[in-house]
């Protein structure tokens, strides 16, 4: 089977999809997904997309994530460390680590990530969780946008 590429990162009969049902910590993003599943390979592979300015919820989960970014440059927040990240970079998110993306490079931000079909659901933080990480002064710069 093949998903032909139509340009400007959209892909023949594949929707471009609200980041989330519902919440409100994340701006400017979208999501497409490329790939659920076959055969011996239990993988969703998704297209996100971070719009200059915008960001991806501040999150941790037991399921890992691989990030492959594809288009433009951006910063992501693994754990308590800011990494700059740009197109062709590769990223492990381990589990239970915190992690958000954030398109703060004057460009957009767009990555492949495959996730297992089969994961548990996403934790937000809780306001404690909060502080605690905000107690890292780089990290409450990059979070309070
Ligand atoms: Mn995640």
């Amino acid at each position: 089977m093949i998903v032909e590429y139509k340009g400007d990162y959209n892909w023949d009969n594949i929707d471009v999809l609200a980041y989330k049902e519902n919440g409100t910590n994340f701006k400017s993003i979208t999501r497409q997904v490329l790939f659920d599943g076959l055969d011996d390979i239990p993988c969703q592979l998704r297209y996100f997309e971070v719009q200059e300015g915008g960001y991806s919820s501040l999150e941790r989960h037991v399921h890992v994530h691989l990030v492959l970014i594809l288009r433009g440059c951006g910063q992501v927040m693994l754990g308590d460390t800011i990494h700059d990240v740009k197109e062709k970079d590769i990223i492990t998110i381990p589990s239970k680590t915190w992690h958000r993306f954030r398109a703060n490079a004057k460009s957009p931000l767009g990555f492949l990530c495959l996730v297992n079909v089969d994961r548990d659901k996403v934790q937000l933080p809780t306001a404690e969780q909060l502080s605690e990480l905000k107690q890292n002064p780089s990290i409450t710069e990059f979070l309070d946008v």
